[in-house]
């Protein structure tokens, strides 16, 4: 079988030659482990941090061994008795097509619920940092204007559709008309905006939100960032989520330069990270499935099919190709 490895620490933009298919044995569970045929794969803009091995709130991936990530697969040899051939499974595991697991490191799924995809996107760690981000941190209320950058992404639609729940006028920054055209055709926002279209971020989002901003959800930091923070109201409040518009950049970045702006609206600007929110999963996942099954949530993923296109998976998201969840299907389960 195969396996993905990172061969060298990127430097701007990751390339091709930084990761390696390696032909590698597939490996035989022990007493308390299990086999895993991988069915679907994350890719994840994160993982582009832990490629440098700069010091961040996950362990950089090692030099010559496999990536990994959430990886939703199917029990095809169990030597645990939690387990039994033919479950699906959730984890953080290897990039190849089988892996071993320890019992605690996947976690069982049910297809029954929701498509097994659906634990990787809506249901699962992107999901999750929509409702924790928005609703811990950016509190929107009725009637409340939330803008969300990266709006069309995993995240992103899932931050608009939550305050829309919420009864909030929404606004969603998106890098292509087809993406505008999705967040107020099928998600249901109130106004797009395709910045990469516009000459003035500032000034199309200002008309954008004629009642200022009260909840900016940040997804992609940069200029689009900075407009953002420009148009806050009083009491605003700021999940930081990413920063994506930096993550390949090669000098330092500058950071915001509001501060003024966040004082005079007493705003407050929050990082986090989902797995702040570890012991709160569970009601995460009710709440986002409860609004699913109601027909309130909707969501897209795009998937790519093989593990030979994983890493053009990965490097498409820089480049804006997914809309929603971007997946790579690897086999049929
Ligand atoms: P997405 O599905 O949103 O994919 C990334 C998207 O980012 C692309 O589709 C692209 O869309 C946009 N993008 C790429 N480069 C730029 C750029 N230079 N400027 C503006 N937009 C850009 O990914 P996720 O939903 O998984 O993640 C969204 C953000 O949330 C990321 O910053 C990620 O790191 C962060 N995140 C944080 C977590 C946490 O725990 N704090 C957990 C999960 C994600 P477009 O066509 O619109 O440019």
């Amino acid at each position: 079988q195969q396996q993905i490895q990172l061969v060298s620490r990127p430097e701007g933009m990751p390339v091709k030659e930084d990761f390696l298919y390696k032909e590698i044995d597939v490996p035989q569970p022990s007493n308390g482990e299990v086999l895993v045929k991988t069915i679907y794969l994350s890719v994840d803009p994160y993982m582009r941090g832990r490629m440098s091995d700069a010091k961040s709130y996950v362990e950089p991936f090692k030099l010559n061994e496999a990536l990994a990530g959430g990886v939703v697969g199917e029990i095809v040899e169990s030597k645990s008795a939690h387990f039994q051939k033919g479950d699906f499974v959730v984890g953080m595991l290897p990039w190849q097509e089988y892996s071993v697991a320890k019992e605690k490191e996947v976690r069982t799924i049910d297809p029954d619920v929701a498509p097994i995809s659906t634990y990787l996107s809506i249901l699962g760690m992107t999901g999750l940092t929509a409702y924790f981000g928005l609703m811990d941190i950016g509190q929107p209320k009725e009637g409340e204007t939330v803008v969300v950058s990266g709006a069309a992404g995993a995240v992103g639609s899932v931050v608009g559709q939550i305050a829309k729940i919420q009864g909030a006028r929404v606004v969603g920054i998106a890098g292509s008309d087809e993406k505008v055209s999705y967040l107020t055709d099928t998600l249901g926002f109130d106004e797009g905006i395709n910045y990469k279209t516009t000459d003035n971020i500032y000034k199309t989002l200002k008309e954008a939100c004629p009642d200022g901003i009260d909840v900016y959800f940040e997804n992609v930091g940069g200029e689009i960032g900075d407009a953002a923070l420009s148009l806050l109201n009083k009491h605003a409040r700021i999940p930081v989520c990413g920063a994506i518009s930096s993550y390949n950049k090669t000098d330092r970045d500058l950071g915001p330069r509001v501060q003024s702006r966040l004082i005079k609206s007493s705003a407050l600007m929050k990082g986090f990270v989902v797995n702040d929110y570890n012991d709160r999963f569970k009601e995460g996942a009710t709440k986002l499935g409860e609004w699913l099954s109601q027909g309130k949530l909707q969501y897209e993923e795009t998937i790519t099919e093989g593990l030979d296109n994983v890493t053009d998976a990965f490097l498409g998201l820089f480049q804006g190709k997914n809309i929603g969840k971007q997946l790579v299907k690897i086999a049929e389960p």
